[in-house]
C-alpha cells in the first residue's frame, strides 16, 4: 500500500468524531492493505513503531525534529522555528513548506522501514543521523505524508484509537461483524502485540488465533481486581478463598528463559533496568528454566523485615544510580502468581494449582518471596488478615476465586481487593483521564487554566465518559506544568472517543491519567459518566488531585463506568450502614 493512501485513512479518521464511523474507516483500511503491510499499520495507528514491551522509540526531540524539517525543506532553521511557534504543530509546519510532489511513491512498508532505522541509531553520532534520516524522509515524500511523519515523529500523531476499537476492526474486516473479537482478544491478551494479531490473522485465518500460546518473552496481558467494601461481601461472593495481602509497590512480570530475565510492568513496559537485584534474585532463587510469573516489588528494611512505603520503593524509578539504590534500599519481590512453567501454561489453571507450583518453584531466599496468603471461608478471619496487612502498613487484601483461571487482560470478581478505607470519605481514589480544561477566572486566571475535565473509560463503548471538573489539588508550579503538558497534546474538536454534554475551552487527547479523591459520588446530570436516555450520570463530589499524572496508566486503565457505579452503590450500603 502505499504510505499516501495511508495518509488518506488517517485524514478521515482525524475528521471524525464518532467512533461507530471510526471502525467502519479502520475495517475498510484492514481490508484493503496486504498481510505484510497490517502490522506496521496497526502499530501506525497505535501511534507507535512496536509494541511498547520492545522499547522501540523515535527518540528525537522537538528541536531535532525542526532541524530535520528544516534540512528537508531547506529552509532556514529559525524560520522554522517561528512558524512552528505560530502553529504549534509540526505537521503543518513541513506541509506548509514542502512543495511538490504532492504524492510520494514510497509504500508503508518502506517508510515504516525508515523509521524504524531512525529509533535504532544509537551511540556516537546517533543524533546527526537520526536527524539525516528523517530529512530524507520527509523530503522523499508528499506534503501531506511529511504532516503525518513529522507528527507521528513527535509522538502527536492523535488519532485517539482503542485497542478495542482495532480488535472490532480486525474482527470486521475478516468475518463481516465482531464475532471474531473474543479469539482475537484472547490472542492478544497472550501476546499484548495487536501488529502480530493482525498479522497472523491476515496469514493464518481465525484457526492461527485459536492456536495463540503463552510465550516467555511476550508480556501477558495483566488480571486485574474488582472491589467489595466488607470481608463479609467477599465471602458471600467467594466462598472459601484464598486471600493474599495487598502490597503496594511495582507490580512485576517476571520472564525467565535459562538466565535471561526480563521484567514488564503494569502497563507492559519493559523495566527489567529498574530491578537488577530482582533479576539476580530471579537467576537464584527460581527453580525452572523458563517461567513466567508475576510479584509486586517494594523495598523493605533489612534489619527489620518491615516494608517500606510507597514513597521509598518508588525512589526506584530513575534513569541513573539504580545500583547505588539497589543497595541503599533494596526489594524484595513478593510473588503471588504463576502463568507459565517448562513448557506448561499454568493461566487456564485453577489458582489452587498455580499457587501451588509457584511455591514448589520459588526456593527460598532474600530477594523473592511469596505473598503471604491464607485460604478461608469465614468473614471474621478474612478480617483479621486485613486488620493484620493495615496494622503493618500494607495497603490491604486481595481475595482470590480458587478455582479461577488467570484472567489475561480483564478485571473481574476471581480478584477482588478490600483497600484501607479513609472515614467519611469514598473508600478509594478514583484514576481520570484528562480529556480538556478550562481557563479559569480568579486567583488562577493568570495560568491560564482553572479545572480540569476528568472521564473514566466505558469498555463497551470504547469511549471516555465525564465524571468531574477538578479545580484543586495540585500547586501553583503544579498548574503551570500541566497546562504545558495539556497544550502538547491540544485537539481541534472533541476526540472522538471522548463522550461529554460539557465543553471545555480547550479539548486535549486522552493520554494523561491522574488519581484523585473525592468526597462521594453523587448523580449528575451533566456528565455523562453511567449516563442513561434521561437519567442522569455520576460526578464526583469535591475531586482533588492526589499526587502527580500516573504514568504507569495507559487512558484505558482508568477506573471504568462499571466501577463507578460498584463503588456508588457500595457507598450507599456503607452510608445506611453508617
Ligand atoms: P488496578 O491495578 O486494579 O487497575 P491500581 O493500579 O489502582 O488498580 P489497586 O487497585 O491498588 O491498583 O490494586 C491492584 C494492584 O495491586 C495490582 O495491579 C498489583 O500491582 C497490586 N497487588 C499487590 N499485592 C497483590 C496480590 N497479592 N495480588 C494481586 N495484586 C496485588
Amino acid at each position: 500500500m502505499r504510505f499516501a493512501t495511508l495518509v488518506e485513512y488517517f485524514e478521515r479518521l482525524e475528521g471524525t468524531t464518532k467512533r461507530l464511523e471510526m471502525f467502519d474507516i479502520l475495517s475498510e483500511l484492514f481490508r484493503e492493505v496486504g498481510a505484510e503491510e497490517i502490522a506496521p499499520v496497526v502499530y501506525l495507528l497505535e501511534e507507535q513503531l512496536a509494541p511498547p514491551f520492545r522499547g522501540i522509540e523515535i527518540g528525537m526531540a522537538e528541536k531535532l525534529v525542526l532541524r530535520a524539517i528544516a534540512k528537508a525543506t531547506g529552509v532556514d532553521e529559525s524560520r522554522v522555528l517561528t512558524l512552528y511557534k505560530k502553529l504549534g504543530d509540526p505537521g503543518l509546519v513541513v506541509e506548509r513548506l514542502k512543495e511538490a510532489p504532492a504524492r510520494g511513491k514510497l509504500t508503508v512498508a518502506s517508510v515504516y522501514a525508515r523509521l524504524m532505522e531512525i529509533a535504532e541509531q544509537s551511540g556516537e553520532g546517533s543524533v546527526e543521523r537520526k536527524v539525516q534520516g528523517l530529512s530524507e524522509l520527509l523530503a522523499e515524500v508528499g506534503p501531506k505524508e511529511a504532516r503525518y511523519i513529522a507528527r507521528f515523529v513527535m509522538g502527536r500523531l492523535r488519532l485517539g484509537i482503542g485497542d478495542p476499537t482495532i480488535l472490532d476492526a480486525l474482527s470486521k474486516a475478516g468475518a463481516g461483524d465482531r464475532s471474531w473479537r473474543p479469539d482475537l482478544e484472547r490472542a492478544y491478551n497472550l501476546c499484548s502485540d495487536l501488529g502480530l494479531v493482525a498479522r497472523t490473522l491476515r496469514e493464518r485465518g481465525l484457526e492461527g488465533i485459536r492456536a495463540f500460546r503463552v510465550r516467555v518473552g511476550h508480556p501477558i496481558r495483566m488480571a486485574l481486581a474488582e472491589r467489595l467494601p466488607t470481608a463479609e461481601e467477599i465471602i458471600r461472593r467467594l466462598g472459601r478463598c484464598a486471600v493474599e495481602v495487598k502490597i503496594d509497590g511495582f507490580r512485576c512480570q517476571v520472564h525467565k528463559q535459562g538466565d535471561a530475565v526480563e521484567i514488564f510492568s503494569r502497563n507492559l513496559e519493559r523495566t527489567t533496568p529498574m530491578f537488577p537485584d530482582i533479576v539476580e534474585g530471579v537467576r537464584r532463587q527460581v527453580a525452572a528454566r523458563e517461567a513466567i510469573f508475576e510479584g509486586e516489588a517494594v523495598a523493605v528494611n533489612e534489619e527489620t523485615g518491615e516494608i517500606y512505603p510507597f514513597q521509598v520503593t518508588v525512589q526506584r524509578k530513575r534513569k541513573h544510580g539504580i545500583e547505588e539504590m539497589a543497595r541503599e534500599y533494596p526489594l524484595v519481590l513478593y510473588a503471588f502468581d504463576l502463568l507459565y512453567c517448562d513448557g506448561a501454561d499454568y493461566t487456564p489453571e485453577p489458582y489452587e494449582k498455580r499457587r501451588r507450583m509457584l511455591e514448589r518453584m520459588i526456593r527460598p531466599g532474600e530477594r523473592l518471596k511469596l505473598a503471604e496468603m491464607i485460604v478461608t471461608e469465614d468473614p471474621k478471619a478474612v478480617e483479621r488478615f486485613f486488620a493484620h496487612s493495615i496494622e503493618r502498613g500494607l495497603e490491604g487484601i486481595v481475595a482470590k476465586r480458587l478455582d479461577a483461571p488467570y484472567q489475561a487482560g480483564a478485571r473481574g470478581f476471581h480478584w477482588i481487593k478490600l483497600k484501607r478505607s479513609y472515614k467519611g470519605e469514598l473508600s478509594d481514589t478514583i484514576d481520570v483521564v484528562l480529556v480538556g480544561y478550562f481557563h479559569g477566572r480568579g486567583s488562577r486566571a493568570r495560568f491560564g487554566i482553572g479545572a480540569l475535565l476528568g472521564a473514566v473509560y466505558d469498555e463497551q463503548s470504547d469511549t471516555f465518559k465525564t465524571i468531574a471538573k477538578i479545580g484543586s489539588g495540585l500547586s501553583e508550579e503544579e498548574w503551570v506544568r500541566i497546562r504545558e503538558l495539556l497544550d502538547g497534546c491540544r485537539m481541534a474538536h472533541r476526540p472522538a472517543r471522548v463522550d461529554s454534554l460539557i465543553e471545555p475551552d480547550v479539548w486535549v487527547e486522552p493520554r494523561y491519567v491522574v488519581t484523585v479523591l473525592a468526597d462521594e459520588i453523587t448523580k449528575s446530570p451533566v456528565h455523562t459518566c453511567g449516563k442513561r436516555d434521561d437519567e442522569p450520570g455520576y460526578a464526583l463530589r469535591f475531586p482533588r488531585v492526589v499526587g502527580w499524572i500516573r504514568e504507569d496508566k495507559r487512558p484505558e486503565d482508568t477506573n471504568t463506568v462499571r466501577e463507578i457505579l460498584q463503588m456508588y452503590e457500595m457507598q450507599k450500603k456503607v452510608k445506611l450502614a453508617g
